[in-house]
């Protein structure tokens, strides 16, 4: 038996460091440990059974071609020659004859790493010519407000939450995601720091908290407002430093204002004394910090309330001091560009935001979508409108190509599967976006199956499409050594740290004093113009409930312990149950454990139920990630959200699909 070191690329903040087990070739455990101390030694359950995937029945072993109808995994194995001239020949066939724009690549954050995504890949489609793809399934409001407000300056690391005095967890649920923040919010509790939980759910971590805020969803903006207001009334401002660090104050205090207690109370379905406990204990308590996630920005305000929420610890003057200030992501901690990688230039055509695949591939007509290249995402468990998608993907005249390690449901209704390398069989280089580090990853084991990786697939493609050019980056390494040039104090940092490295400012960077907003002004924007032309009614306006008489129940869906978005999804046995408050089923005569059927105007999901007070009236809740498999027929959450946009970033709403529940008999 052998113990080998790697990263963990997934899309977690927390990039823990692994230790691998190797017996006779095969993975045999995988624990963390201590290369990134933020791991402290342990992983998340989901990483410990990744053998049970990796030799599991739903790997996709050799490249194979479709052999019965759309979406029934019919497929026949064929060689890497015969997968690769099917689609080469394809793809070239289909840019000849209407245009680059009809092939659409499709990929998101199911890799990673950098060496797997924008590298050989874009190198493939930007010389084809295809549409551009928009990627703003996650974090793209969140990643609009960040970059308008601090221009994305890094967070308060997890180390530094122990001796913070007052910790607000807003929109995020680390016992489930971004599990190693946990000991560090024990050890602050036990220190005597008060939490303050925002959160629709009593989740683990709510449980804990002093002050639990269950407000309603996609109500996270007028409870910040709420909070500034008072904050404005009550001596809580800092204005020394909003002098010297911040513009636009005048602007955000006019949009503040509107914002009542009782104004916001009763938008957000909970008393006005709440908002003031909360308030007062934040003016009060220093050093203070709020850990925003992403679980608040999935709705028509999210863009909005993220910049309010971000813009709270500037008014209230809780940085310049350790353990004080915001965590959102900390993934610009490692600027790093993959053009020099990509050897080409983004072509001049459409872009395609993600979010709309089920309209690209059911109604664009300018030109029609003929080629669909699906890798690093599962797009039919995690794109919204996914009844249209699935239509989209049902359609003869597509040609769909999967790349994946495992045989999603997407895959399903490829016409070409081709088998990818897990991050245990191949190189990578990656960055935390909770933790600060950058690491490279190693190859543990063999190839499994016939499996490559996604830059000696791309690599060959463009070969084969007769795209190559004198100079291209041919191996991982010059990859690799491409992306570093882009910040060279990163590629010596991580030869230094033996494949690890923290960020040049350090590994707990004190806000406004190791790193600084990057603006241009290096000050923080309360209302910046740009956020404020971008959002269709302004920026920090609010857009009321879109709930109806018909469809009342705000249907959640966040992520949980059991995947990474729909990464690992197989390893979730058995059905998921609808989670719902007695209040909501009573009146519906609907009991724990029964057959419900949940749905809206976009689509029905068949599933199970379980009544908890632990959720509060008005809302149920279906957990993201889900696949078909969950469900008694094949529909989630998904199914249900709405093809609206959020305020910022052109997101997805999946937290505004307004739904009914009734008994399914
Ligand atoms: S998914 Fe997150 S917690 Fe799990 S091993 Fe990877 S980085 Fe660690």
């Amino acid at each position: 038996m052998t113990t080998h070191t790697t990263a963990c690329p997934l899309d977690c903040p927390d990039h823990c460091s692994l230790s691998i087990e190797v017996e006779d070739g095969r993975v045999t455990e995988i624990e963390g440990n201590e290369v990134n101390p933020v791991t402290k030694g342990y992983i998340c359950a989901k990483v410990r059974r990744l053998p049970d995937a990796l030799y599991g029945p739903d790997r996709v072993l050799t490249p194979a071609i479709r052999s019965g109808p759309k979406g029934s995994g019919q497929f026949r194995a064929v060689s890497w020659d015969e997968a690769l001239d099917t689609i080469a020949g394809t793809l070239v066939q289909i840019r000849d004859v209407h245009g680059g724009e009809a092939i659409y690549p499709i990929s998101y954050g199911g890799s990673n790493g950098f060496l797997s995504q924008d590298t050989t890949d874009a190198r493939l489609f930007w010389r084809l010519g295809a549409s551009n793809i928009k990627r703003a399934v996650c974090s793209a409001p969140t990643g609009r407000a960040a970059v308008g407000l601090y221009g994305k300056m890094p967070g308060v690391s997890y180390e530094d939450y122990p001796n913070a005095r007052l910790i607000v967890i807003w929109g995020a649920n680390p016992a489930a995601t971004g599990i190693h923040l946990m000991p560090y919010l024990q050890e602050a509790i036990a220190a005597g720091a008060k939490l303050v939980v925002i959160d629709p759910r009593r989740t683990k971590v709510a449980a804990k908290a002093h002050l639990h805020l269950a407000i309603h969803p996609g109500t996270d903006l007028p409870f910040a407002l709420a909070i500034a207001r008072w904050l404005f009334h009550n001596q809580g401002v800092d204005q020394q430093f909003l002098n010297e660090h911040a513009t636009g104050v005048d602007a955000f205090r006019e949009c503040a204002e509107l914002w009542t207690l009782e104004r916001a109370a009763d938008a957000c379905g909970i008393v006005p004394e709440s908002i003031e406990s909360f308030a007062r204990l934040y003016r009060d308590t220093s050093p203070a910090l709020i850990r925003c996630g992403w679980g608040l920005e999935g709705n028509r305000n999210g863009g909005s309330a993220v910049a309010a929420i971000l813009a709270l610890p500037a008014l209230a003057g809780k940085f310049k001091i350790q353990s004080g200030g915001y965590t959102l992501s900390n993934s610009a901690s490692w600027p790093m560009s993959t053009v020099l990688a990509a050897a080409a230039e983004p072509p001049n055509t459409r872009t395609i935001n993600m979010n709309r695949l089920g309209d690209a591939l059911t109604v664009y007509n300018d030109p029609p979508v003929h080629a669909l290249f699906v890798y690093n995402c599962n797009p039919l468990a995690t794109m919204p409108e996914q009844e249209k998608v699935r239509r989209g993907l049902e359609r003869e005249d597509l040609f769909t190509v999967v790349f994946d390690s495992f045989l999603t449901d997407t895959a399903l209704f490829a016409d070409v599967v081709l088998p990818a390398a897990t991050f245990l069989e191949r190189h990578e280089l990656s960055r935390g976006y909770g933790s600060l580090s950058l690491q490279r990853g190693m190859p543990v084991i063999d190839r499994v199956g016939q499996s490559r990786t996604n830059h000696e697939v791309f690599l060959e493609l463009v070969r084969r499409t007769g795209l190559a050019k004198p100079g291209d980056p041919q191996t991982e390494a010059e990859i690799e050594g491409a992306i570093l040039k882009s910040m060279p104090e990163a590629g010596e940092a991580i030869e230094r740290g033996n494949g690890f490295a923290h960020p040049p400012f350090g590994a707990r960077p004190v806000q406004f004093v190791d790193v600084f907003p990057r603006t241009s002004d290096r000050k923080v924007h309360l209302f910046p113009e740009e956020l404020d032309q971008e959002a269709a009614r302004g920026l920090y306006d609010y857009a009321p409930d879109p709930a109806t008489t018909r469809f009342p129940l705000a249907l959640i869906s966040p992520a949980t312990h059991r995947t990474i978005t729909s990464t690992l999804g197989q390893l979730v046995r058995g059905h998921v149950a609808l989670e719902m408050h007695p209040a909501d089923a009573e009146p519906r005569r609907i009991r724990t454990n029964d057959l419900v059927r949940v749905w809206n105007a976009s689509g029905e999901v068949m599933c199970r139920v379980t009544l908890s007070d632990s959720i509060r009236p008005g809302v149920v809740c279906l957990p993201k990630g889900l696949w078909s498999r969950h469900t008694q027929n094949g529909r989630t959450a998904n199914a249900l959200s709405p093809g609206t946009f959020t305020d910022l970033g052109d997101g997805a709403c999946f937290n505004d699909a307004r739904v009914d529940v009734a008994p399914a008999n």
